[in-house]
């Protein structure tokens, strides 16, 4: 049994002062004592919060981040940057995937991410076969979150077609492909690795990659297997995407999974951002979590989010960094917001009824959302839950002289450059100390290595 002992401390329903708190060998959370003793603990600098789950991430796509910013009269589009995308996923190997995942996830650590849900369709060598070890891929996604002491919910994605009329994938699309049985098998190689930082589940790619036979099939095993395994899937992000699915599947693309499937609160719908406000309000009262990626779905043109409704149903919502153009996760809360203070004309809107700090509403409802999401027991600071928090610098300036939950309103709200997270701790562990990650120079070593040869 470790202590730690904090001045002030965000408990899921108030701050709490002079906080001792014991986290067991397994690093879980055994008890939360306010107004305790500091006595043999080890001080925690500043105040403490929950720390963020990222709960969707393409680790590779951050070595492509800023490669698709040129522009045309006639404009680019989502299909233009998959074309990028696709053009870039041939030259990856696995050690290339490794390299990018290290470095990736310490920049996560670094922006408040404690834990991140990897969404992984990368999984067959160059010319479209399965590898000799048919996990390479996934092992290697598993290896860099190792190194970088990250907690990872590793999403093996199932990627059938090519569209929704069943098209068979393309050259660009074949690295992704595989069937329901090979899923299960990559899940078998990888469970003997489970613990409390690494958590396994299922991903369907979309409606547009996995017909709805799979789906069913799929989803009903992975039950079987683990009748709490998280299952995310891209649904709704591109208008395009709702046209063709009204015209294939005579059904909107929401509509057409809530009458497909039992979504529950083992999902995680990713996007979901063309919703009517009648779709909304039924993935609220599902349970599942909106995954929501507003630097992602900004930098693509994908379209805003219906906030208003699916909140006022107690909508539960989680963010992700997605194709990683910002790994800060204050940045997703506060563009989330910012899109529908921009498109309603007011400010503060978020659950109905009373007054509250939008900052801390949104960073305490986002970790324990982004949690469900990933499977883990994170986003509150209480007993049974794993000991993954922040350590914020209550001398940043824009933090400076806050009290109680103006400093969360402050820490989403204020950008007065720097960040004010200087600790980051998982399963009780220090990983990033005063800024710093212990590796981060070799891991930085690696990925400009890599870098230099993908981009050569
Ligand atoms: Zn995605």
């Amino acid at each position: 049994m470790r202590a730690f002992f904090a001045d002030r401390v965000r408990l899921p329903d108030s701050w709490a002062g002079n906080v001792r708190i014991e986290v067991d060998g397994d690093g879980t959370i055994a008890a939360v004592q306010p107004g305790g003793a500091p006595d043999g603990a080890v001080r925690l600098s500043g105040p403490v919060v929950p720390g963020m789950a990222n709960l969707h991430s393409h680790a590779f796509q951050r070595a492509m981040a800023g490669l698709a910013e040129r522009g045309a009269v006639s404009g680019d589009s989502f299909w233009s940057w998959r074309r990028t995308m696709y053009d870039f996923v041939a030259k990856l190997t696995p050690e290339d995937v490794e390299a990018i995942s290290a470095h990736l996830y310490v920049e996560m650590l670094k922006g408040g991410y404690t834990g991140v849900a990897e969404f992984h369709y990368l999984h067959n060598a160059p010319d479209g076969k399965p590898y000799a070890d048919a996990a390479a891929m996934s092992r290697a996604v598993v290896a860099g979150a190792r190194n970088a002491g990250i907690a990872l919910t590793h999403l093996p994605v199932l990627y059938m077609t090519g569209g929704l009329d069943q098209r068979p994938l393309t050259s660009g699309q074949r690295r992704f492909q595989g069937t329901p049985a090979g899923m299960f098998e990559l899940l078998q190689a990888l469970e003997a690795e489970q613990g409390p930082e690494l958590r396994l589940g299922l991903a369907l790619h979309s409606l547009r990659a996995v017909p709805a036979r799979p789906m069913r099939e799929a989803v009903a095993e992975m039950a079987r297997r683990d009748p709490a395994a998280p299952i995310h899937i891209h649904v709704a992000e591109q208008l395009k995407e709702v046209e063709e699915c009204l015209s294939h599947l005579g059904a909107r693309p929401v509509e057409f999974l809530l009458g497909e499937v039992e979504v529950d609160r083992r999902w995680c719908l990713v996007h979901a951002t063309h919703m009517t406000d009648a779709e909304a309000v039924r993935v609220a009262e599902s349970g599942a979590i909106a995954g929501l990626c507003p630097t992602t779905e900004a930098n693509l043109g994908d379209g805003l989010f219906r906030w208003e409704s699916f909140r006022r149903a107690r909508g539960r919502f989680g963010v992700g960094s997605d194709s990683h153009v910002s790994l800060d996760a204050r940045e997703e809360l506060r563009l989330l917001h910012y899109g529908q203070r921009l498109i309603s004309g007011r400010r503060a809107y978020d659950l109905p009824g009373r007054t509250q700090h939008l900052g801390a509403r949104l960073w305490l409802d986002a970790a324990e959302g982004g949690a469900q999401a990933l499977g883990r027991a994170t986003g509150r600071i209480e007993a049974g839950c794993r000991a993954d928090w922040l350590v914020l610098d209550a001398d940043h300036p824009a933090l400076m002289e806050r009290e109680g939950d103006l400093l969360l309103d402050a820490l989403i709200f204020v950008n007065a450059g720097g960040s004010p997270i200087t600790h980051s701790f998982i399963g009780g562990r220090c990983v990033i100390d005063h800024g710093r990650h212990a590796r981060e120079e070799e891991i930085s070593r690696r990925y400009r290595q890599t870098l230099r040869r993908l981009l050569a």
